[in-house]
């Protein structure tokens, strides 16, 4: 099970998930704004799983965060959480499917899928995007997934089938990196497969280039 597992790693140490920082506590599990592990004191207190799905809604200027991998999570909350499967649903609605997917590629039971094959099995208005060109693949993704700014989420597909993502830094397909540059013990954040605003964003330059 995957909570199990879970509860097992955050034994083992690991503390932290994209912008996420969680412990085990008195009375749970207690997970909160890695930036505000300092001043928890003063955070306002949640105790539903369910609160998490709110808080990752809106960034702090109150705006929708349609792509939760995003470094702009809100701050000044901590959710106190009576067990691991609390916790596990709380981190699904922050990043959905991040852990089980760490689970899985760890296991072999799922594997990066290539930008090639999600672009040319699109269909409609997104058909396009097969007709991206390597240079303008590589252009894109380095900027579109920057760790900095754009995405925490590890990259491990590369544009074509069997070839790894070697146009980005290193640090952007290595699962043992911390892509918040903190070097916390964290647990793996991948990307298994281009996300539907990155294929988007792939028609978007196709149809300039086309002008
Ligand atoms: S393709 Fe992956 S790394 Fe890039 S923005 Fe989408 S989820 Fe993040």
């Amino acid at each position: 099970m995957i909570k199990d597992e879970l509860a097992r790693l955050i034994t083992d140490g690991y503390n932290a998930l994209g912008e996420l920082g969680f412990a085990e506590s008195s009375t749970g599990y207690r997970l909160y704004h890695w930036a505000d592990r300092n001043s928890l004191n003063q955070a306002r207190i949640y105790r539903s799983p369910k609160d998490a799905r709110e808080i990752a809604k809106y960034d702090s200027s109150g705006a929708y965060r349609p792509l939760k991998g995003v470094p702009n999570l809100p701050r000044g909350w901590v959710l106190e959480l009576p067990n691991i499967n609390d916790l596990k649903t709380a981190l699904d609605f922050f990043y959905p499917g991040a852990v089980a997917t760490w689970l899985a590629f760890r296991e072999g039971k799922a594997q990066p899928v290539c930008l090639r094959q999600t672009l040319n099995r699109q269909t409609g208005m997104y058909r396009v995007t097969g007709k991206l060109t390597d240079d303008q693949a590589q252009s894109l993704v380095k900027e579109a997934c920057r760790s900095d700014s754009r995405c925490l989420r590890t990259i491990l597909w590369g544009i074509e089938a069997d070839h790894p993502p070697d146009f980005l830094p290193a640090s952007k397909s290595d699962p043992t990196v911390d892509q918040t540059g903190q070097s916390r013990t964290t647990l793996p954040f991948l990307c298994l497969e281009a996300c539907n605003l990155l294929v988007a964003a792939a028609r978007t330059t196709v149809k300039k280039s086309s002008r």
